[in-house]
Protein backbone atom coordinates (compact mmCIF):
# COMPACT_ATOMS: atom_id res chain seq x y z
CA UNK A 1 0.00 0.00 0.00
CA UNK A 2 1.32 3.45 -1.20
CA UNK A 3 2.24 5.55 1.81
CA UNK A 4 -0.03 8.57 3.04
CA UNK A 5 1.29 11.62 1.08
CA UNK A 6 1.59 13.48 4.97
CA UNK A 7 3.67 10.99 5.77
CA UNK A 8 6.26 10.67 3.30
CA UNK A 9 6.52 14.36 3.09
CA UNK A 10 7.46 14.51 6.93
CA UNK A 11 10.07 11.75 6.55
CA UNK A 12 11.18 13.80 3.10
CA UNK A 13 11.42 16.71 5.37
CA UNK A 14 13.40 15.18 8.08
CA UNK A 15 15.69 13.77 6.06
CA UNK A 16 16.72 16.68 4.22
CA UNK A 17 19.59 18.30 6.18
CA UNK A 18 18.71 22.49 6.51
CA UNK A 19 21.72 23.34 8.53
CA UNK A 20 21.06 27.24 9.95
CA UNK A 21 21.81 29.92 6.85
CA UNK A 22 21.78 26.81 4.01
CA UNK A 23 18.20 25.83 4.19
CA UNK A 24 17.58 26.18 0.72
CA UNK A 25 17.32 22.03 -0.05
CA UNK A 26 14.46 21.86 2.86
CA UNK A 27 13.04 24.86 2.42
CA UNK A 28 11.83 23.24 -1.15
CA UNK A 29 10.58 20.11 -0.07
CA UNK A 30 8.20 22.27 2.05
CA UNK A 31 7.97 24.61 -0.68
CA UNK A 32 6.48 21.62 -2.86
CA UNK A 33 4.01 20.42 0.08
CA UNK A 34 2.76 23.65 0.01
CA UNK A 35 2.08 24.40 -3.56
CA UNK A 36 0.15 22.23 -3.96
CA UNK A 37 -2.80 23.35 -2.01
CA UNK A 38 -2.11 27.32 -1.35
CA UNK A 39 -3.50 30.48 -2.86
CA UNK A 40 -0.06 31.83 -3.14
CA UNK A 41 3.73 31.03 -2.10
CA UNK A 42 6.22 33.55 -1.08
CA UNK A 43 9.26 32.95 -0.16
CA UNK A 44 12.17 35.99 0.25
CA UNK A 45 15.90 36.73 -0.37
CA UNK A 46 17.32 34.36 2.66
CA UNK A 47 14.97 31.83 1.83
CA UNK A 48 12.14 31.74 4.36
CA UNK A 49 8.90 30.85 2.95
CA UNK A 50 4.99 31.37 3.30
CA UNK A 51 2.11 29.56 2.32
CA UNK A 52 -1.05 31.75 2.62
CA UNK A 53 -4.77 30.99 1.96
CA UNK A 54 -6.44 34.58 1.02
CA UNK A 55 -10.40 35.09 1.39
CA UNK A 56 -12.08 37.84 -0.36
CA UNK A 57 -12.83 41.11 1.65
CA UNK A 58 -11.07 43.20 4.41
CA UNK A 59 -10.82 40.60 6.72
CA UNK A 60 -7.93 39.56 9.56
CA UNK A 61 -5.06 37.89 9.18
CA UNK A 62 -3.02 34.76 11.24
CA UNK A 63 0.42 33.93 10.80
CA UNK A 64 1.59 30.01 12.04
CA UNK A 65 4.97 30.15 12.34
CA UNK A 66 7.57 27.97 12.59
CA UNK A 67 11.53 27.47 12.06
CA UNK A 68 13.02 25.50 8.87
CA UNK A 69 16.84 25.56 10.13
CA UNK A 70 18.04 22.95 11.78
CA UNK A 71 21.66 23.14 14.32
CA UNK A 72 25.16 21.70 13.09
CA UNK A 73 28.77 22.59 12.71
CA UNK A 74 30.69 24.48 10.00
CA UNK A 75 34.40 23.99 8.85
CA UNK A 76 36.63 26.30 10.57
CA UNK A 77 40.29 24.87 9.62
CA UNK A 78 41.92 22.16 7.64
CA UNK A 79 45.27 20.51 9.07
CA UNK A 80 48.01 20.08 6.36
CA UNK A 81 47.17 16.24 7.09
CA UNK A 82 43.64 16.77 5.53
CA UNK A 83 41.54 16.51 9.16
CA UNK A 84 39.10 19.09 9.07
CA UNK A 85 37.95 21.14 12.31
CA UNK A 86 34.78 22.47 12.64
CA UNK A 87 32.96 24.88 14.83
CA UNK A 88 29.13 24.71 15.71
CA UNK A 89 26.33 26.53 13.50
CA UNK A 90 24.04 27.32 15.97
CA UNK A 91 23.80 25.98 19.62
CA UNK A 92 25.01 22.91 19.09
CA UNK A 93 26.48 20.68 21.62
CA UNK A 94 30.17 19.58 21.65
CA UNK A 95 30.28 16.80 24.00
CA UNK A 96 28.36 14.52 21.77
CA UNK A 97 29.89 15.28 18.85
CA UNK A 98 32.71 12.67 18.45
CA UNK A 99 32.25 8.96 16.72
CA UNK A 100 29.73 10.42 14.15
CA UNK A 101 28.79 10.26 10.64
CA UNK A 102 28.61 13.20 9.21
CA UNK A 103 27.81 15.06 5.51
CA UNK A 104 29.88 18.11 4.72
CA UNK A 105 27.71 20.53 2.38
CA UNK A 106 29.28 22.50 -0.47
CA UNK A 107 28.32 23.59 -3.92
CA UNK A 108 30.19 20.62 -5.50
CA UNK A 109 27.53 18.47 -3.24
CA UNK A 110 27.97 16.00 -0.20
CA UNK A 111 31.26 14.87 1.68
CA UNK A 112 30.91 12.13 3.65
CA UNK A 113 33.03 12.37 7.09
CA UNK A 114 33.18 11.14 10.84
CA UNK A 115 34.06 12.92 13.83
CA UNK A 116 37.59 11.28 15.52
CA UNK A 117 37.51 9.51 18.42
CA UNK A 118 40.48 8.64 19.81
CA UNK A 119 40.29 4.62 20.97
CA UNK A 120 39.72 4.01 24.72
CA UNK A 121 42.89 2.43 24.83
CA UNK A 122 45.23 5.05 23.96
CA UNK A 123 43.21 7.73 25.59
CA UNK A 124 45.12 10.33 28.37
CA UNK A 125 44.83 13.11 30.81
CA UNK A 126 47.21 14.89 27.51
CA UNK A 127 45.34 14.07 24.73
CA UNK A 128 41.66 14.83 26.74
CA UNK A 129 41.02 11.37 27.41
CA UNK A 130 37.59 11.61 30.33
CA UNK A 131 37.29 15.27 29.85
CA UNK A 132 34.21 16.59 27.57
CA UNK A 133 35.20 17.63 24.39
CA UNK A 134 35.07 21.34 23.27
CA UNK A 135 34.32 22.33 19.77
CA UNK A 136 37.89 22.93 18.95
CA UNK A 137 38.81 19.46 20.14
CA UNK A 138 35.97 18.06 17.37
CA UNK A 139 37.87 17.45 13.60
CA UNK A 140 35.88 15.47 10.95
CA UNK A 141 38.07 12.58 9.21
CA UNK A 142 36.98 12.94 5.43
CA UNK A 143 39.57 9.62 4.53
CA UNK A 144 42.14 11.90 2.92
CA UNK A 145 46.04 12.34 3.77
CA UNK A 146 46.87 15.92 2.73
CA UNK A 147 44.96 19.91 3.63
CA UNK A 148 45.15 19.86 -0.91
CA UNK A 149 43.00 16.67 -1.15
CA UNK A 150 41.29 17.77 1.50
CA UNK A 151 40.68 21.36 -0.35
CA UNK A 152 39.45 19.19 -3.36
CA UNK A 153 36.48 18.71 -1.37
CA UNK A 154 35.67 20.94 1.26
CA UNK A 155 36.49 24.58 2.07
CA UNK A 156 36.29 26.95 4.85
CA UNK A 157 32.89 27.94 5.59
CA UNK A 158 31.15 24.58 4.29
CA UNK A 159 28.02 23.48 6.77
CA UNK A 160 28.21 20.14 8.31
CA UNK A 161 25.28 17.97 9.73
CA UNK A 162 24.92 14.76 11.51
CA UNK A 163 24.11 11.84 9.00
CA UNK A 164 21.72 10.55 11.04
CA UNK A 165 18.43 9.27 9.72
CA UNK A 166 15.10 8.83 11.41
CA UNK A 167 13.57 5.66 13.49
CA UNK A 168 10.33 4.60 14.73
CA UNK A 169 10.29 3.31 18.04
CA UNK A 170 6.78 2.26 17.79
CA UNK A 171 3.78 3.52 16.71
CA UNK A 172 3.81 6.70 18.38
CA UNK A 173 7.39 7.60 19.40
CA UNK A 174 9.83 8.96 16.36
CA UNK A 175 13.61 9.75 16.88
CA UNK A 176 15.20 11.65 14.24
CA UNK A 177 17.61 14.18 13.98
CA UNK A 178 16.69 17.74 14.47
CA UNK A 179 13.07 17.43 14.58
CA UNK A 180 13.78 20.92 16.36
CA UNK A 181 11.86 22.20 14.62
CA UNK A 182 11.22 20.88 10.99
CA UNK A 183 8.91 18.84 13.17
CA UNK A 184 7.18 22.26 13.32
CA UNK A 185 7.30 22.70 9.40
CA UNK A 186 5.53 19.70 9.15
CA UNK A 187 2.72 20.94 11.38
CA UNK A 188 2.08 24.45 10.47
CA UNK A 189 2.47 22.62 6.32
CA UNK A 190 -0.12 20.30 7.76
CA UNK A 191 -2.57 22.97 9.68
CA UNK A 192 -2.92 25.10 6.40
CA UNK A 193 -3.56 21.97 4.10
CA UNK A 194 -6.24 20.93 6.14
CA UNK A 195 -7.80 24.49 6.55
CA UNK A 196 -7.39 24.78 2.82
CA UNK A 197 -10.34 22.00 2.93
CA UNK A 198 -12.25 24.05 5.23
CA UNK A 199 -12.55 27.06 3.08
CA UNK A 200 -16.20 27.32 3.95
CA UNK A 201 -15.79 27.47 7.32
CA UNK A 202 -12.90 30.11 7.37
CA UNK A 203 -12.89 33.83 8.20
CA UNK A 204 -10.18 34.98 8.24
CA UNK A 205 -6.68 34.84 5.55
CA UNK A 206 -3.76 31.97 6.43
CA UNK A 207 -0.66 32.23 6.33
CA UNK A 208 1.79 29.38 7.56
CA UNK A 209 5.43 30.86 7.72
CA UNK A 210 8.60 28.60 7.65
CA UNK A 211 11.43 31.11 8.64
CA UNK A 212 14.82 30.54 8.63
CA UNK A 213 18.20 31.57 10.72
CA UNK A 214 16.25 31.10 13.88
CA UNK A 215 18.98 28.63 15.54
CA UNK A 216 21.11 31.50 15.50
CA UNK A 217 19.03 34.40 16.18
CA UNK A 218 15.16 34.87 14.76
CA UNK A 219 16.20 36.22 12.17
CA UNK A 220 14.22 34.85 9.59
CA UNK A 221 10.88 35.16 11.70
CA UNK A 222 12.07 38.90 11.64
CA UNK A 223 11.90 39.80 7.82
CA UNK A 224 8.90 37.99 7.09
CA UNK A 225 6.40 39.21 10.21
CA UNK A 226 7.27 42.75 9.41
CA UNK A 227 6.24 42.44 5.57
CA UNK A 228 2.88 40.42 6.76
CA UNK A 229 2.11 42.28 9.62
CA UNK A 230 -0.71 39.79 10.59
CA UNK A 231 -3.23 40.77 13.24
CA UNK A 232 -2.55 37.69 15.07
CA UNK A 233 0.51 34.74 15.29
CA UNK A 234 0.75 31.39 16.56
CA UNK A 235 4.01 29.94 17.13
CA UNK A 236 5.30 26.55 17.17
CA UNK A 237 8.41 25.35 17.71
CA UNK A 238 9.84 22.12 20.12
CA UNK A 239 10.06 22.39 24.36
CA UNK A 240 11.75 20.04 26.65
CA UNK A 241 10.07 17.65 27.70
CA UNK A 242 11.72 17.28 31.28
CA UNK A 243 10.31 13.61 32.27
CA UNK A 244 13.90 11.81 31.79
CA UNK A 245 16.52 11.36 34.68
CA UNK A 246 18.82 14.47 35.79
CA UNK A 247 16.07 17.22 35.20
CA UNK A 248 15.20 19.37 38.26
CA UNK A 249 11.29 20.15 37.36
CA UNK A 250 11.22 22.57 40.16
CA UNK A 251 13.78 24.36 37.93
CA UNK A 252 12.68 23.60 34.43
CA UNK A 253 8.54 23.03 35.08
CA UNK A 254 6.98 20.00 34.53
CA UNK A 255 6.36 18.88 30.70
CA UNK A 256 5.59 15.34 29.71
CA UNK A 257 5.87 13.51 26.48
CA UNK A 258 2.64 12.51 25.29
CA UNK A 259 0.40 14.80 27.50
CA UNK A 260 -0.16 17.43 24.82
CA UNK A 261 1.12 20.73 23.66
CA UNK A 262 2.45 23.06 25.73
CA UNK A 263 1.09 26.59 26.25
CA UNK A 264 3.54 29.41 27.02
CA UNK A 265 2.47 32.21 29.65
CA UNK A 266 4.64 35.57 30.21
CA UNK A 267 6.80 37.48 28.39
CA UNK A 268 6.41 37.78 24.15
CA UNK A 269 3.08 35.51 24.67
CA UNK A 270 0.27 37.97 24.74
CA UNK A 271 -2.81 37.11 27.10
CA UNK A 272 -5.58 37.70 25.08
CA UNK A 273 -4.27 35.23 22.33
CA UNK A 274 -3.34 32.64 25.03
CA UNK A 275 -6.81 33.06 26.87
CA UNK A 276 -8.03 32.53 23.47
CA UNK A 277 -5.70 29.68 22.69
CA UNK A 278 -6.81 27.94 26.21
CA UNK A 279 -10.40 28.51 25.32
CA UNK A 280 -10.52 26.49 22.32
CA UNK A 281 -8.09 23.47 23.56
CA UNK A 282 -11.42 23.47 26.17
CA UNK A 283 -13.81 23.41 24.28
CA UNK A 284 -12.33 20.65 21.91
CA UNK A 285 -10.94 18.89 25.03
CA UNK A 286 -7.71 19.10 23.67
CA UNK A 287 -5.27 17.98 26.71
CA UNK A 288 -2.58 21.27 27.00
CA UNK A 289 0.63 21.59 29.62
CA UNK A 290 1.42 24.64 30.80
CA UNK A 291 4.85 26.50 31.28
CA UNK A 292 6.26 29.85 32.33
CA UNK A 293 8.67 31.81 29.88
CA UNK A 294 11.28 33.29 32.19
CA UNK A 295 12.29 36.46 30.14
CA UNK A 296 12.64 34.80 27.06
CA UNK A 297 10.67 32.09 25.37
CA UNK A 298 13.83 31.09 23.14
CA UNK A 299 12.14 30.83 20.03
CA UNK A 300 10.57 32.74 16.91
CA UNK A 301 7.81 34.50 19.00
CA UNK A 302 10.61 36.75 20.53
CA UNK A 303 11.54 37.83 17.01
CA UNK A 304 7.72 38.51 16.14
CA UNK A 305 5.94 39.76 18.77
CA UNK A 306 7.44 43.60 18.83
CA UNK A 307 7.45 43.89 15.10
CA UNK A 308 6.24 47.44 13.83
CA UNK A 309 3.44 48.07 16.44
CA UNK A 310 3.28 45.28 17.92
CA UNK A 311 1.59 41.43 16.70
CA UNK A 312 0.03 39.93 19.57
CA UNK A 313 1.41 36.19 19.73
CA UNK A 314 1.16 33.22 21.40
CA UNK A 315 3.67 29.96 21.84
CA UNK A 316 2.65 26.66 21.40
CA UNK A 317 5.23 23.95 21.67
CA UNK A 318 5.88 20.53 20.94
CA UNK A 319 7.62 18.40 23.69
CA UNK A 320 10.76 17.05 22.97
CA UNK A 321 13.67 14.26 24.36
CA UNK A 322 17.19 15.41 24.11
CA UNK A 323 16.86 18.67 22.01
CA UNK A 324 19.93 19.16 20.09
CA UNK A 325 20.80 15.84 19.55
CA UNK A 326 20.88 13.52 16.56
CA UNK A 327 18.51 11.10 18.60
CA UNK A 328 15.57 13.76 19.74
CA UNK A 329 12.39 12.03 20.35
CA UNK A 330 8.76 13.31 19.61
CA UNK A 331 5.67 11.85 20.36
CA UNK A 332 3.01 11.73 17.30
CA UNK A 333 0.02 11.76 19.67
CA UNK A 334 1.14 15.34 20.75
CA UNK A 335 2.01 16.52 17.04
CA UNK A 336 -1.44 15.39 15.60
CA UNK A 337 -3.14 17.47 18.98
CA UNK A 338 -1.45 20.70 18.02
CA UNK A 339 -2.00 20.28 14.24
CA UNK A 340 -5.94 20.28 15.88
CA UNK A 341 -4.89 23.20 17.71
CA UNK A 342 -3.99 25.11 14.87
CA UNK A 343 -6.98 24.88 12.96
CA UNK A 344 -9.47 24.41 15.50
CA UNK A 345 -7.81 27.90 16.64
CA UNK A 346 -8.17 29.94 12.95
CA UNK A 347 -11.39 28.59 12.47
CA UNK A 348 -12.49 30.23 15.79
CA UNK A 349 -11.30 33.73 14.39
CA UNK A 350 -13.75 36.14 13.49
CA UNK A 351 -13.28 38.90 10.40
CA UNK A 352 -12.91 41.60 12.38
CA UNK A 353 -10.62 39.80 14.98
CA UNK A 354 -8.52 42.41 17.34
CA UNK A 355 -6.40 41.38 20.29
CA UNK A 356 -5.69 43.78 23.07
CA UNK A 357 -5.30 43.84 26.86
CA UNK A 358 -7.86 45.93 27.51
CA UNK A 359 -10.42 43.58 25.71
CA UNK A 360 -12.83 41.72 28.94
ZN1 LIG B 1 13.75 25.31 17.59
Amino acid sequence: MAKHPEKEFLEKLLITPSPTGYEKEGVKVWKQYVDQFADEVVTDAYGSCAAKINMSGDVATVMLEAHCDEIGMVVQHITDKGLVYVNKLGGSDSTIARAKRVIIHNKKGKVAGVTGNTAIHLQNKKNGGGKQPAWKDIWVDIGVSSKEEALELVQVGDPITFASDLEYLNDEILSARALDNRIGGYIIAEAIRRLSKKKNELKVNVIALNSVQEEVGGFGARMMSYRFMPDVALVTDVTHATDTPGIDQKEHGTVELGEGPTVQHGGANHPRVVAFLEDVCEKDEIDIQHEATSVRTGTDTDSIFYQQTGIPSALISLPLRYMHSPVEICNLKDVEELINIMVQFVLSLEPDQTFSVFDD
